[in-house]
């Protein structure tokens, strides 16, 4: 089987609870979405066996923190993610998953071989989509049984009842996990600053943990 990938590099983490680890990143070529605020490039790829990608992957001889398994969507080619994930877990790697929080089924048939599972909540009035409540909620329930944090995006049109809802899903499918509330870099950051602390005052209402991170990549300059 064969894996369509769009690039393999080592950097540092930029978003999320682990900003600053290195990593190698393996990002998975398409999407099952399409978020108004996306800037992820994937114009062409690599087609790789599971064991062409795994020694690409070891020939990164630094140490690492993990092995960022991202996209696009890692988990829409899950039966080739599945093979490689089997091989980095098998050689005592730790596997991060980044994922938009919907392919649930999928998430089912990799799990077991995750050790951080980093997803999104994707809220409509920040993504221009329809809701995935319920896909989010059976995601939530299967990450559960790993380490897993959750990130969402807030732009100037984010919604206050909808972050709610996410606050309330979050309390009830994955008690304890952190929210990252991490802002559009594309938007005016004194408008959202004012916007994150009110919503950070609602988080702490529904009584979930909740942080700002920016994605700081794109603020020092690196991959
Ligand atoms: S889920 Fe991620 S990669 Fe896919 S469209 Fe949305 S922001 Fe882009």
């Amino acid at each position: 089987m064969r894996g369509m990938i769009s690039e393999v590099f080592d950097s540092i983490q930029g978003e999320g609870l682990y900003m600053g680890e290195k990593q190698i990143f393996v990002r998975f070529y398409g999407c099952n979405l399409k978020c108004k605020f996306c800037d992820t490039k994937l114009n062409s790829f690599m087609e790789y066996e599971p064991d062409e990608l795994f020694n690409e992957i070891m020939m990164y001889r630094d140490k690492y923190h993990s092995i960022s398994f991202t996209g696009g969507e890692p988990l829409l080619q899950s039966h080739f993610l599945k093979e490689i994930l089997e091989l980095t877990h098998k050689n005592d790697h730790i596997n991060y998953l980044e994922t938009n929080g919907t392919l649930y089924h999928e998430l089912k048939n990799v799990i077991d071989y995750i050790h951080i599972v980093a997803m999104d909540i994707k809220l409509p009035s920040s993504t221009g989509l329809d809701n995935f409540w319920e896909s989010h909620r059976h995601f939530m329930e299967i990450a559960s049984r790993r380490e897993v944090f959750i990130k969402t995006i807030i732009s100037r049109s984010t919604q206050a009842d909808e972050l709610r809802t996410a606050l309330r899903l979050i309390r009830e499918v994955a008690k304890g996990a952190i929210l990252v509330l991490q802002p559009d870099s594309s938007e005016d950051k004194v408008y959202l600053h004012d916007k994150l602390e009110t919503f950070r005052e609602l988080a702490r209402k529904e009584r979930v943990t909740a942080c700002v991170v920016e994605q700081m990549h794109k603020v020092i300059g690196v991959k």
